[in-house]
């Protein structure tokens, strides 16, 4: 199963499949992440406030898999916006990861009620570390309309990816609208809605229909859209069948199909990005 990589608008590409590991206990972080990287995967997206960047960079120096190869994202957290503050906590992910690069770090969240509303200077600071050579990439997650249009047009740096929740109960239009205008790929968190959307009639008359699982169906659901998707498991055999979702296709019927059972803004499952202002 080859997994498509997409080209990203700072020239690096990114593959469209990975494997998240947020709610991975810590102490099993190296252990499942060397298990699906045994399955296939290739890119993992872990967060500081997950607290298993240890874990995580363990399994990638472990793997021998050339580093070229993986694709690790990581991402700032929400007590660490104000500039050195931010500096500090990437030296902490690196020190966490022990890798000489990642290859994407985000802010985790806009938060623009905290820090006088100024997300802008933690974007500007996050240039720093591509230009030391930390990490390839620079990205934001949870940002809407509004927060994405403010930081290009007050640094002119246009983010790689918005890591957005999205899945068939909150298709997060005008977040993914927003994003893709700018040339922003979107990011897909919680993509089979932390398993909710498995059970929805829909998604399982097509599964049946097409003789593969709703959570298969879900995720190919997402990649039809040209998003990025990293289901997390900690079950080998469900981080299997994630990964076979490039070897058949949804009908526009079916794409239709799930696309009715958005729920709208009642369907979010995670926290409104305008009004989230949580420091753990
Ligand atoms: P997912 O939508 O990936 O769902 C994970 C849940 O679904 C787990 O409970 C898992 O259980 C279960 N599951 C996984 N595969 C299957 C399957 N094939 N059949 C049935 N159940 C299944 O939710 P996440 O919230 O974990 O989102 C994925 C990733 O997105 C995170 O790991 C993280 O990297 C990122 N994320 C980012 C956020 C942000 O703010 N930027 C917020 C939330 C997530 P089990 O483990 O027992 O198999």
């Amino acid at each position: 199963m080859t997994v498509p990589s997409l080209p990203l608008n700072d020239g690096t590409t990114i593959p469209q499949l990975g494997f998240g590991v947020f709610q991975v206990p810590p102490d099993q972080t190296a252990e499942t992440v060397a298990t699906a990287f045994d399955v296939g995967y290739r890119h993992i997206d872990t967060a500081e406030m997950y607290g298993n960047e240890v874990g995580v960079g363990q399994a990638v120096r472990a793997s021998g898999i050339p580093r070229d190869e993986l694709y690790i994202t990581s991402k700032l957290n929400n007590g660490f916006h104000r500039p050195e503050d931010a500096r500090r906590a990437f030296d902490q992910t690196m020190s966490n990861m022990d890798l000489d690069f990642i290859d994407l770090f985000l802010i985790h969240w806009p938060l623009p009620t905290l820090y006088d509303g100024d997300y802008v200077s933690t974007w500007r600071t996050l240039t720093e570390f591509v230009a030391d050579g930390r990490t390839k990439s620079i990205g934001v997650s949870n940002f809407q309309s509004a927060h994405l249009d403010r930081i290009i047009e007050e640094t002119g740096v246009i983010p790689v990816v918005n890591q957005i929740e999205a899945h068939p109960h909150f298709g997060n239009e005008s977040a993914r609208a927003a994003s893709l205008a700018h040339g922003v790929l979107v990011e897909a968190w919680s993509p089979i809605g932390q398993g909710a959307t498995l059970t929805e009639p829909a998604v399982v008359a097509i599964a049946e229909k097409l003789g593969r699982t709703p959570a298969q169906v879900a995720l190919r659901w997402h990649v039809e859209r040209g998003d990025i998707v990293f289901p997390k498991s900690m079950h080998r055999a469900r981080m299997e069948e994630n990964f076979l979702i490039f070897d058949f296709v949804l009908g526009a019927d079916d794409m239709a199909a799930i696309n009715a059972i958005d729920r709208g803004p009642e369907g979010r499952m995670g926290p409104n990005p305008d009004e989230f202002a949580w420091i753990p």
